[in-house]
């Protein structure tokens, strides 16, 4: 399998070197430069494969020529080993022909750990095969650090450090990165906000010198191998619900479009899907775009879903580019002209074909509040907000009440404790196993002032699995 770019300019590459690259050179990101297509014979095949074997059948055309058969199968089932929930992710129903796809079985409570653990595994395997060592530097609000971390704890060939804003993510969230221990492993809370950490991510980009030679890894979402990964659950659950002979329906709390995107890929691959939400909260550039055709800048919003507060969502140029048609020059031009002017509209046929399987809706903090006590009143459930926020969207959008309405259910609500109470239904809430003893485990972590050279002068001191580089 090739991967190009989206703006057209940068080389093709294998499975391996995408795995290691990042952004392409020429700024785009990278996609298969052909989609694999399975026929509906061959997905209505796998229906009640364990979820490593199908995961293996899904991703197997993605990593050809990269990684052997029966390497990627072992690789795959000790990712998923690790998982709590023996269905790995299980649908829970909430209402008739309604679902929720509970992908928080995973160690960090949200469904980047589906993504993260394989992508550990899977940078482990080939800098192993290659005889290289990486550094990984990340910058978090919150989930991304945490599984990010679970992922590469047992890398053998792998520093990652992992940036957050001090005092500014929630005590579980940073309990969940900073009492994981390994020479491996560096939590660096930064005295400043977000943005400073990932001011300080995207300019250790552009000047390497500090790594002395040692090559640098992205793990934020716009990484290709964690899009694949996330293809493989719409698979699952459609196939727990009669597809491929029946259609199902997803909607999907976005932020930087990844997961939805993945499911958009599903869809292209043969899989049946008749719709998919956008659910946004009032960072709500896609749902302006999907609503009114106008992708523009706006100011940021601190959310009670945290996790999808985005001013651009850097995964939807890999749709833009197939809506134009995957021509990469056009993709740069508009790319070039967002940056510069802050927002664009597409030709009317490309938007209203896209709205052929798209809908939307951004859903603020009181609404969210409302689905969380709605539901619970309910079923006795208790949703994450980020959850909510699907179920709201998928109550207002829905096309058709015959097609299944699968909900990705995209963190545990534990995680979020001030929307689920503010919703009057946090007492309840109880730590997972694993997790019981969170608040009273050590912690490591190193404060930083708001200094590039500090922080890459920590980083050249302890980037050799604690060592100097
Ligand atoms: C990351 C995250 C999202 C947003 O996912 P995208 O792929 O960025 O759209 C939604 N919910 C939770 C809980 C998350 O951690």
């Amino acid at each position: 399998m090739r991967y190009i770019s989206t703006r057209g300019q940068a080389p093709a590459l294998n499975f391996e070197d995408v795995l290691l690259a990042g952004l392409a050179t020429d700024g785009g990101l990278y996609v298969p430069e052909n989609l694999p297509r399975f026929t509906q014979e061959e997905i209505a095949s796998w229906a009640g494969l364990p979820y490593h074997e199908l995961a293996f059948r899904v991703m197997r055309p993605f990593v050809t020529g990269s990684i052997p058969d029966a390497d990627f199968k072992k690789i795959l089932e000790e990712t998923y080993g690790v998982f709590s929930h023996n269905a790995i992710a299980p649908l829970r129903q909430l209402n008739g022909n309604e679902w929720v796809l509970e992908l928080f079985h995973g160690p960090t409570l949200a469904f980047k750990d589906f993504a993260l653990q394989l992508l550990g595994r899977l940078l482990d395997y080939v800098l192993e095969k290659r005889g290289e060592r990486v550094v990984i530097i990340g910058a978090t609000s919150g989930d991304t650090g945490s599984a990010a971390i679970e992922g590469c704890k047992h890398c053998e060939n792998v520093d990652i450090f992992i940036l957050h804003p001090h005092k500014r993510v929630s005590e579980v969230q940073r309990r969940q990165m900073t009492t994981i221990f390994g020479e491996n492993i560096h939590n660096i809370a930064i005295e400043g906000n977000f943005d400073d950490c990932q001011e300080m991510v995207k300019n250790s980009f552009a000047d390497q010198s500090f790594l002395k030679g040692t090559r640098l890894v992205a793990v934020n979402s716009i990484n290709w191998a964690r899009i694949m990964a996330q293809i493989v659950y719409y698979f699952h659950a459609s196939l727990q619900l009669g597809g491929p002979a029946r259609s199902v329906s997803f909607s999907v709390p976005t932020g930087n479009f990844g997961d939805i995107f993945a499911g958009y890929l599903a869809r292209n691959m043969g899989l049946p899907i008749n719709q998919l939400i956008v659910a946004t909260n009032r960072n709500d550039i896609l749902h302006r775009f999907m609503s009114g055709n106008q992708y523009v800048k706006e100011t940021l919003h601190a959310t009670l879903s945290p996790s999808m507060d985005i001013m651009v969502s850097s995964n939807f140029e890999r749709l833009l580019f197939d809506m134009h048609g995957r021509n990469g020059a056009a993709l740069a031009e508009l790319m070039s002209s967002f940056k510069q002017g802050g927002g664009f509209s597409v030709e009317q046929e490309r938007w209203t074909e896209t709205r052929k399987l798209f809908d939307s809706l951004a859903v603020d903090d009181a609404q969210t509040c409302e689905t969380i006590a709605e539901v619970y009143a309910q079923t006795g459930e208790v949703l994450d907000p980020h959850t909510a926020i699907g179920v709201k969207a998928a109550r207002e959008c829905r096309r058709s009440l015959d097609i299944p309405m699968v909900i990705l259910g995209t963190a545990h609500p534990v995680k979020f404790p001030e929307a689920v109470e503010k919703a009057g239904v946090g007492k309840a809430l109880e730590l997972p196993e694993h997790l019981v003893d969170l608040f009273e485990r050590e912690e490591r972590c190193t404060v930083l002032a708001n200094d590039l050279k500090a922080v890459q002068a920590f980083v050249s001191l302890h980037g050799n699995r604690g060592k100097p580089l």
